[in-house]
């Protein structure tokens, strides 16, 4: 067959339309307005479609679910154990013990790569498919409830016919998108650590900024990469209390770590006679740990460490205690409390971003509205799923925030009495509840739960004198907190 040439018919040109001018307002409705796709948003809504036939629409100005994830440098790890993390369908770990690395004998910790991924088919695989949930990515949540489209401008009405649930309240800020707040002079290079990976030629030396958990992954990641301890200083206004990994870990195998920990952690706080004496006995039960043994730590993060991260972190000697930087200059950084040299080849990293900013707390159900925060200590997304059943299976918000009695976002170490007092009281309520108690004996974000109830099962003795321990501190550790917290105040 003979094929023809098309012609090229000079054709009428025709100006693109521009947005603007086919910018249509609609209105969507659902039971729940959703607004963020992060990791709270996520189980949050995972939870709801499992216990409730309600119907969601997820809002979020991100491309994709995740939340923070999705700007994280590319060596980041959960640095707590994987098989708590996520949401309650769905596991996001695969039963490894890690074999090689800094964290090797422990529970797999998840990348940045894998959490984003896991999100993104529980979207596609479960969330979307159920025919229930809506989902508009990129698109700002605004005044009056509606949701701008950052790609088209569209503007959607949203109506929620229950509840609408802030998981903005988090207001996570990692240095890729959150930047200094101290002026930087014109040729220093100072960087997010999501740059380290791309650097292509070697610095004078680092500069790592921060004390928080990006700081520690930075300087241990550089150790990791073979760069010279002694060409790195670290900018550390505070030192952190840390949690040792070894005994955060909720599997069965590790039972006797962590619930020896949990054991430990009463005893302690019934025996301590002061806050400082608490964290000495803390620490000398191994349930904590301080980079620096003579540094009297004033901050407390949550942050999770193991004993291998910890000792590369002491290899770093220069160690700069003199406050938050003010200012980078070509030749010296200026801090609050003095001033020490660089030069215009160094590399500074920025890792001074808050994290999760500190912020006051408040009911978790309001009228028309849910704000989910933790109901157990620095956990998310146990928390979201936890907060997601009570809504669905629980009568009047009164009744709901007897439940669920926040826990406070932590930034110092008196934080750490706070939060344990929040969870014997939720967990002493949740205990009441025969509903409640089945629920988490098969959450797989609660873990602890299953772990207790197995113990029966087994008839394992060393783990039933372990739990009689923990259960023998709890009131006593328990009162003796609440005076200590009250004579601090
Ligand atoms: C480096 C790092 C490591 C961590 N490791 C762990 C760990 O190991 N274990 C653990 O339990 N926790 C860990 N955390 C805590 C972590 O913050 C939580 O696990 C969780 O990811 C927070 O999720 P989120 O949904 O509250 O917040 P985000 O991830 O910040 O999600 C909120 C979402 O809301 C969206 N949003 C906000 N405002 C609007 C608006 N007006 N309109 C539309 N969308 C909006 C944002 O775009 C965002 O996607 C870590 C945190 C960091 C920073």
């Amino acid at each position: 067959m003979q094929l023809t040439q098309p012609v090229n018919k000079p054709v009428a040109s025709k100006p693109c339309r521009t947005q603007g001018t086919r910018m249509t307002d609609r209105t969507l409705d659902a039971d729940y307005v959703i607004v963020g796709a992060g990791a709270v948003g996520m189980a949050f809504a995972d939870t709801l479609l499992t216990d409730s036939d309600a119907t969601m629409i997820v809002v979020d100005r991100r491309h994709r679910p995740g939340g923070h994830w999705n700007d994280a440098y590319p060596f980041v790890r959960l640095h707590g154990p994987s098989v708590v993390y996520g949401v309650n369908s769905r596991a996001l770990d695969s039963g490894r013990i890690d074999e090689i690395g800094l964290n090797a004998g422990l529970l797999e910790l998840a990348t940045g790569a894998e959490i984003c991924a896991y999100f993104d088919q529980l979207m596609r695989q479960r969330l979307l498919p159920s025919g229930r949930v809506q989902y508009l990515p990129l698109s700002d949540f605004g005044a009056d409830n509606v949701a701008s489209s950052r790609m088209t401008g569209v503007r959607t009405q949203l109506r929620a016919k229950k509840k609408i649930v802030d998981t903005t309240i988090a207001d996570t800020r990692v240095p890729a998108t959150d930047p200094p707040k101290f002026p930087i002079a014109p040729g220093v290079r100072c960087v997010a650590p999501n740059e380290l990976a791309k650097l292509d030629a070697p610095g004078a030396g680092f500069v790592v900024i921060g004390a928080g958990k990006t700081a520690m992954d930075a300087a241990v990641w550089l150790l990791e990469q073979g760069v010279d301890p002694d060409t790195i200083c670290w900018i550390r206004p505070r030192d952190a209390w840390l949690l040792n990994r070894a005994t955060q870990q909720p599997s069965y195998e590790f039972f006797a770590d962590t619930f020896g920990a949990l054991a430990a952690e009463m005893e302690a706080a019934r025996d301590a006679s002061s806050v400082d004496d608490l964290f000495m006995r803390l620490e000398r039960a191994g349930v904590l740990r301080r980079i620096d043994p003579t540094v009297t730590p004033s901050m407390y993060r949550c942050a999770i460490v193991s004993d291998a991260e910890l000792q590369q972190m002491r290899r770093i000697s220069n160690v700069v205690r003199l406050g938050h930087v003010a200012a980078i200059e070509s030749e010296r950084i200026v801090l609050e409390h003095g001033v020490v040299p660089t030069s215009p080849g160094h590399i500074h990293v920025h890792c001074s971003a808050d994290g999760i900013p500190r912020k006051p707390q408040q009911p978790i159900f309001q009228n028309g509205r849910i704000v989910p925060q933790y109901v157990r200590r620095c956990s998310p997304t146990f928390s979201a799923a936890m907060v997601a059943h009570i809504e669905a299976t629980f009568g009047s918000d009164e009744e709901k925030n007897a439940l669920c009695t926040p826990s406070p976002i932590p930034d110092e170490p008196i934080d750490w009495l706070r939060m344990q007092l929040s969870d014997a009281r939720n967990n002493y309520l949740w205990s009441k509840s025969a509903q409640l108690r089945q629920w988490l004996a098969s959450a797989r974000l609660d873990a602890f739960s299953a772990m207790i109830a197995r113990v029966d099962d087994d008839s394992a003795p060393e783990h039933a004198a372990i739990l009689e321990r923990y259960f023998g501190a709890l009131v006593p550790g328990t009162e003796r907190l609440r005076r200590l917290l009250q004579s601090a105040a």
